[in-house]
């Protein structure tokens, strides 16, 4: 029979008496506890997301691994660890916040160009459940570190397929021109050397083509790829018991769209390429799941009218929020207060104080007349948000928050200029 599958509600943000609520919990109430600029996620959010790739992935042996550098809050981390999510990780740092969440080194594996001798030791000596290599120097690397401790690594290399992923050139990472992986061509080469090293075992293979995929067409054809790969691997002799086909699964950017990709088609694709290989089927996503989770909440700092150009001045900039800056993202802007269709509407490009012409969030948007003190709500902010944020102009850090029903905590605290500023030391001969 058929399971039924869980759908992934946008619905854990929505409008209560006028008022936008962060499940059951006024973001108005929370701004007047916290100054703004503030991020608040929802954990049902992030448990919606992490369910409805599950379910829809039960009829395949599968496991998933969140992709921690989405959003790497150890609360954030916890919420999905209870759940039984393992951790993908792309650096040492990451790797701790994931132990300190409460995952075991056996749920986390590990990626990324450039892991250095500490990260695999760290790794190496807390547990791990495979490093997923991207060359040959780090393979000799890790099989040093690995005979060092007397441990052997379990490995999964990653293969560059060679595939458009359709996204923006700053996150696709599966062609040719990218830094990442080993080129296809050469991958069954590479394989084959591997042999010569007595502290490395083969678990696997892994691929990662990009992020905010919003069409199937590219993961199927790196997945095609993949699949002839392992067979080829396979009747070569290596053992490939696992397929990490990565993240990159792309979310919906319109409150009210639903999500580009459905979850039980991706399954039904993975299940018609890998379905009848004997694969354990691992799955990295980080935007699906954190990436509508979570808000940015700003307030007005002015409203400046000009000849043809009017500027809404807010406290939010792109030190906190960079992806309008980066990749030229839209991210939808609703005051926090409802507002009638009739009301006053103004056209105006939302910017952030920073120093900087990149600091807009939106150009163009039209919106209810606002004023000084509005408040007003960036969506799907929960993904590459606050990992990204900087210190850029002495801003500290904003605060992070989570809501879980009626319940709300501070995850994050905002420190103080003061203490922004006291990390910085006056060398002796200058005092
Ligand atoms: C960034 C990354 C992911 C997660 O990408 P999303 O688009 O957020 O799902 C997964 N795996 C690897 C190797 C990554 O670098």
């Amino acid at each position: 029979m058929l399971q039924k599958s869980f759908k992934k509600k946008n619905s854990n943000f929505h409008f209560r008496d006028g008022i936008l609520h962060a499940e059951k919990v006024s973001i108005l109430e929370l701004a007047k506890m916290t100054k703004t600029p503030f991020y608040v996620y929802s954990a049902t959010a992030l448990e919606d997301g992490y369910n409805a790739l599950v379910s829809s992935l039960k009829e395949l042996n599968h496991s998933l691994y969140y992709s921690v550098k989405s959003n790497s809050n150890v609360a954030v981390l916890r919420v999905l660890s209870q759940l039984g999510s393992g951790m993908d990780v792309v650096s040492g740092g990451e790797y701790l916040r994931a132990r300190k969440a409460g995952v075991p080194g056996e749920r986390i594996v590990f990626s990324g160009v450039g892991k250095t001798s500490e990260e695999m030791t760290l790794a190496l000596t807390q547990g791990i459940r495979q490093f997923n290599v991207e060359s040959i120097p780090e393979i000799q690397q890790l099989d040093i570190v690995a005979s060092k401790l007397g441990k052997v690594a379990p490995v999964s290399i990653r293969i560059n397929p060679d595939v458009d992923a359709k996204t923006h050139q700053k996150i696709m990472t599966g062609k040719s021109e990218n830094k990442f992986g080993i080129p296809i061509s050469l991958a069954e080469e590479v394989y084959n050397k591997t042999l010569e090293f007595q502290n490395i075992s083969i678990v696997g293979i892994d691929v990662h083509i990009g992020s905010q995929i919003t069409d199937l067409k590219p993961f199927k054809k790196a997945f095609e790829k993949i699949a002839d790969l392992i067979s080829n691997l396979r009747s070569s002799g290596q053992n490939i018991s696992r397929v990490d086909i990565g993240g990159g699964i792309g979310i919906s950017y319109h409150r009210n769209q639903a999500d580009p990709i459905s979850p039980n088609a991706f399954s039904s694709m993975l299940k018609s390429i890998f379905g009848n290989m004997d694969l354990e089927i691992q799955i990295e996503p980080g935007r699906y799941i954190s990436g509508n989770a979570g808000l940015l909440i700003s307030s007005v700092i002015f409203l400046k009218e000009g000849s043809n150009h009017n500027f809404l001045i807010i406290d939010a900039g792109m030190n906190d929020l960079i992806r309008p800056a980066l990749y030229e993202a839209n991210h939808e802007l609703i005051p926090l207060l409802s507002h009638s269709d009739k009301s006053p509407k103004m056209q105006v490009d939302v910017v952030g104080p920073i120093c900087e012409s990149s600091d807009v969030f939106v150009k163009k948007a039209v919106l209810p007349k606002l004023c000084s003190g509005d408040l007003i709500a960036i969506y799907s902010a929960g993904a590459y948000g606050a990992v990204m944020a900087s210190e850029y102009n002495t801003r500290p850090l904003v605060p992070e928050l989570m809501v879980k029903g009626n319940r709300s905590s501070i995850i994050r605290a905002r420190p103080t200029i003061q203490e922004v500023i006291d990390k910085d030391q006056i060398p002796y001969w200058l005092r």
